[in-house]
């Protein structure tokens, strides 16, 4: 008997063809390696602040368009601004299909990576291990991209009180877009990055 086909495979968007692979889901531009290995959700803080200065997108690295999708919690809604960068739509779509934090899939942030990685990248993930915060994905036009500066001129982020084309609730909207196969994939590479050996804690 044949076996049905439970779901379809998502695609990266074509756009986004040269990303790294790692686990069979493409690996975004500004996510951060360590000893050859990416580390989701954990950002290179240059390409960060790169694509925000520069309107690129975090995903694909290519310039953000007529439309500019920014995925947003409540915290940073009460900020004002959101530190992710922004992304094409489709791109958007892809990380929400495929990220086990925007999708639902998890209902905690992962712990984190070791500390010395997570020092490296310079980014100490300050919602490890705490319960996944409500997602929205926000829409904006390039007219309404505005950056957020801290008084001594870093870039915190893109300012949030600006004209918004549309919001929608990514996590639960996204949710039935996961596939088994991408969940279980995803399961074994967090389950794999959280207990990484050759790495020492200080
Ligand atoms: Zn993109």
């Amino acid at each position: 008997m044949p076996k049905p086909r439970r779901s379809r495979t998502v695609q990266p968007p074509a756009r986004a063809a040269a990303l790294p692979r790692h686990g069979g889901l493409a690996v975004p531009w500004i996510t951060g390696w360590f000893d050859g290995r990416p580390y989701f959700g954990v950002n290179f803080p240059v390409r960060r602040s790169q694509a925000v200065t520069y309107r690129l997108c975090q995903f694909c690295r290519q310039p953000l368009g007529r439309r500019i999708g920014l995925v947003v919690r409540p915290a940073d809604t009460s900020a004002g601004y959101v530190d992710e960068p922004g992304m094409h739509p489709e791109c958007l779509d892809y990380a929400v299909a495929v990220c086990p934090m925007l999708n639902g899939a998890m209902d905690h942030y992962r712990s984190g990576p070791p500390a010395t990685v997570a020092g490296l990248l310079a980014s100490t993930p300050a919602r490890a291990g705490k319960p996944a915060e409500a997602y929205e994905a926000w829409f904006i036009t390039p007219s309404g991209y505005e950056i957020a500066y801290a008084a001594d001129g870093m870039v915190l982020g893109i300012r949030l009180d600006v004209p918004v084309l549309m919001k929608r609730p990514v996590r639960a909207a996204a949710h039935p877009r996961l596939t088994d196969e991408h969940a279980a994939l995803l399961r074994q590479v967090l389950a794999l990055e959280s207990s990484p050996e050759g790495l020492t804690t200080p």
